[in-house]
């Protein structure tokens, strides 16, 4: 198992922007269709935005049509642990980096087969880290 990071919320705080605190730290969620990665094509990792641990593969990634970043499965099912959110009178399933404890997003079971799941993803818990290309130029 990855070891645990640990940090203070003001220590957290120093290294995020204001939107990316209060998303990964205080599980809040980005609105719908503002997010810089929504749209992303782009051949790379995604990785978590306060640890660095490798979260999805753009290969993973479809549009969903939701507005956030969607991915039908983790890069490693180890990275991202899933928990019971009760908030907000509904009773979801969040997803977190299990290194870090960040808040991701959500899961839910109406994504593509074979595997029915979409992570439904906030940009701003995310960091991408692109492929380089092939000639290796960048
Ligand atoms: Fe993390």
């Amino acid at each position: 198992m990855p070891e645990k990071i640990t940090r203070t919320l003001e220590q957290w705080r120093r290294q995020l922007t204001p939107e990316q605190y209060r998303i990964a730290r205080e599980a809040r969620t980005e609105p719908a269709f503002t997010g810089e990665y929504c749209e992303t094509r782009t051949d790379g990792t995604y990785t978590c935005v306060c640890c660095g641990q490798a979260l999805f593969e753009s290969g993973s990634k479809f549009d969903s049509g939701s507005g956030w970043p969607s991915f039908s499965k983790p890069a490693d099912e180890h990275n991202v642990d899933a928990e019971v959110d009760r908030s907000h009178g509904m009773v979801r399933t969040e997803v977190r980096c299990s290194r870090c404890d960040a808040h991701l997003g959500h899961r839910f079971d109406d994504g593509p087969r074979p595997g029915g799941r979409r992570y439904c993803i906030n940009s701003a818990s995310l960091k991408l880290v692109e492929k380089p290309d092939a000639d290796g130029t960048t």
